[in-house]
């Protein structure tokens, strides 16, 4: 089960994808359905293993932001339907019908392309046509005029293009405090419904209709499209924990990042910890150096803000600049910590819990962000 061998590990723990699942399905409408967004390797918990989960949760769909993203998928077994929601190059063109993947057209002028490709290699390219409500970063932009909807209806009559949906994405969903903010989000539901309507007056079938991401889901819960497509919200975590929403879920974080104890002192009144002397002990201090660092995705500007972790069930402090792979841990309060002692960075430890939004705080980002930058090195571990 667990890899102590290692010098640092990301604990998951699948059973709460299920648990987190229901708590979705929970505040949705019967008939939409979850397309699971796995995109950066499901935000750095492992796109195959998080997808394979999802599968046996009923999830018949995914998104990712590249064919790379979806030939991983595909090469681990995953056959259910898959959405690029970003750009694929025209040299990777071919992947997206050897391998049935969906690509979003993120303007006329890419569609037009991947229309020239199929026909030149008589292949059909399935499509989602994204239109832009306001979010100014991908899609057709959805500017009341008649152009726009003749633009989509030419994509929706393309023979090498099969476009089988219409998508938008929130830009501020998450935001309820501000009226601006507010507006903004019903302006963009509202654009998207015109759509919807106009292309339906032309007698058009839009296909697979989505809108939500995950904070789209807790404060515009009733919405009834097709799908809804979150990331954040089947791994158990919101962007910030101090962001208020409509609904309140009882997610469950799935994540615990965990590092061993390689070293335990005693350090003299006046040393120094750790490059840049930031930290000097005041009194007889007891430090161990923890096996982890910024190369493993601790935030090194984060060092000396007075970060905790948990040891043996105890908070301790980060003390001196975070290191590449080590930081040190004030544990002069704990008695009995050793060598090979489990340190957790953030998520379970025993009967304690530690939210990754510590971390993210300080750092001065959103938990969506720390999940990602956990690099490569770090094994995931699954339960
Ligand atoms: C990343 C992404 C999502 C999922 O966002 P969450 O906030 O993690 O739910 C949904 N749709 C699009 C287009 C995305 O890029």
């Amino acid at each position: 089960m667990m890899n102590c061998s290692s010098r640092a590990w990301v604990e998951i723990d699948l059973k709460k994808v299920h648990h987190n699942m229901e708590e979705i399905r929970k505040l949705i409408p019967k008939k939409t359905k979850v397309m699971g967004i796995v995109k950066a390797n499901a935000y750095g918990h492992g796109d195959v293993t998080i997808a394979q989960e999802l599968v046996k949760c009923g999830v018949d769909f995914f998104g990712v932001s590249s064919v790379d993203e979806a030939l991983q998928l595909r090469t681990g077994g995953i056959r259910e339907k898959i959405l690029i929601l970003g750009y694929t190059p025209i040299e990777h063109f071919h992947y997206l019908h050897r391998f049935d993947l969906i690509q979003t057209l993120m303007s006329v002028e890419y569609a037009n392309k991947l229309e020239q490709y199929g026909k030149a290699n008589n292949v059909q390219i399935k499509a989602h046509i994204k239109v832009d409500t306001g979010m100014s970063r991908l899609g057709i932009s959805c500017v009341e005029n008649k152009w726009m909807i003749q633009d989509i209806k030419k994509l929706y009559s393309f023979h090498h293009v099969k476009v089988e949906g219409i998508f938008s994405h929130f830009a501020v969903s998450d935001s309820l405090e501000k009226q601006e903010d507010l507006s903004f989000t019903h302006q963009q539901i509202k654009l998207f419904n015109q759509v919807l309507h106009e292309i339906k007056e032309e007698g058009i079938h839009p296909g697979v209709v989505h809108l939500q991401n995950s904070y789209g889901i807790l404060n515009f819960p009733d919405l009834e499209y097709d799908y809804v497509r979150p990331g954040l919200l089947f791994l158990g975590i919101y962007s910030h924990c101090d962001i208020k929403t409509i609904t309140h879920p009882n997610l469950l974080p799935i994540m615990s990042l965990k590092a061993n104890v390689s070293l335990v002192k005693w350090l003299d009144p006046g040393s120094s910890v750790s490059y840049g002397r930031h930290y000097i002990c005041a009194q007889k201090r007891k430090i161990a150096t923890i096996s982890i660092g910024y190369a493993d995705g601790i935030p090194r500007n984060i060092s000396n803000l007075g970060a905790k972790v948990l040891i043996k069930g105890e908070e301790a402090l980060i003390v001196g600049n975070i290191c590449m792979d080590q930081l040190m841990i004030d544990v002069t309060h704990i008695p009995d910590v050793q060598e090979g002692d489990i340190v957790t960075l953030f998520g379970q430890d025993g009967s304690r819990f530690l939210g990754i939004d510590q971390l993210s705080k300080l750092a001065d980002t959103i938990n969506n962000e720390m999940v990602c930058r956990i690099s490569a090195r770090v094994p995931r571990i699954y339960k």
